[in-house]
């Protein structure tokens, strides 16, 4: 079965970035996604389309098909008094959620002074030229419910609660 739109798909995948590794899910299940709905970045999506349960491949994506670029004015400089967080416990790469107008958002935090402090709203991943070495588990059709949801279910997939 090949990959197309509305095909849920699972795969190991090891993240590096110029030779340095960033993540792997292969301490777990797979990653399953929903193909065609926007469920992965653009660029892997791209690389996905056609193959098959079994391919093994290497797709290198570049920022404007991954997280985009960093912006600078991401970048903003606060009073540790105002983020309500004391200054001591702050520390560079640190992630903190802050409130703002669009609602909570993880911030990193680049430089922490004694007064003020530097966040950095970018993605951790924006700016950088990523490589995935991709192996292709499970190719199958997407439920009803998935279609509906846009999203793949069961592991490596969204988890939802007992409720819902
Ligand atoms: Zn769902």
């Amino acid at each position: 079965m090949n990959i197309e739109k509305n095909k849920v798909v699972s795969f190991h995948y090891d993240l590096s970035t110029e030779g340095q590794p960033l993540e792997s899910s292969r301490k777990g299940d797979p990653m399953s996604y929903l193909h065609g709905a926007g469920n992965i970045i653009p660029g892997l999506e791209k690389n996905m389309e056609g193959r098959q349960a079994g391919d093994q491949f290497e797709a290198t994506v570049p920022p404007e098909e991954a997280y985009g670029h960093r912006q600078q004015n991401l970048v903003t400089r606060l009073s540790a008094k105002r983020l309500g967080v004391p200054a001591s416990k702050l520390k560079r790469g640190m992630m903190l959620q802050v409130q703002t107008q669009q609602g909570p958002q993880m911030v990193r935090v680049l430089k922490a002074g004694r007064f003020m402090v530097d966040l950095d709203a970018n993605h951790p991943m924006a700016g950088l030229t990523l490589t995935f070495d991709v192996e292709i588990t499970d190719v199958r059709d997407a439920t009803a419910e998935e279609l509906a949801h846009g999203h793949a279910h069961g592991p490596g997939g969204h988890q939802h609660g007992e409720e819902e």
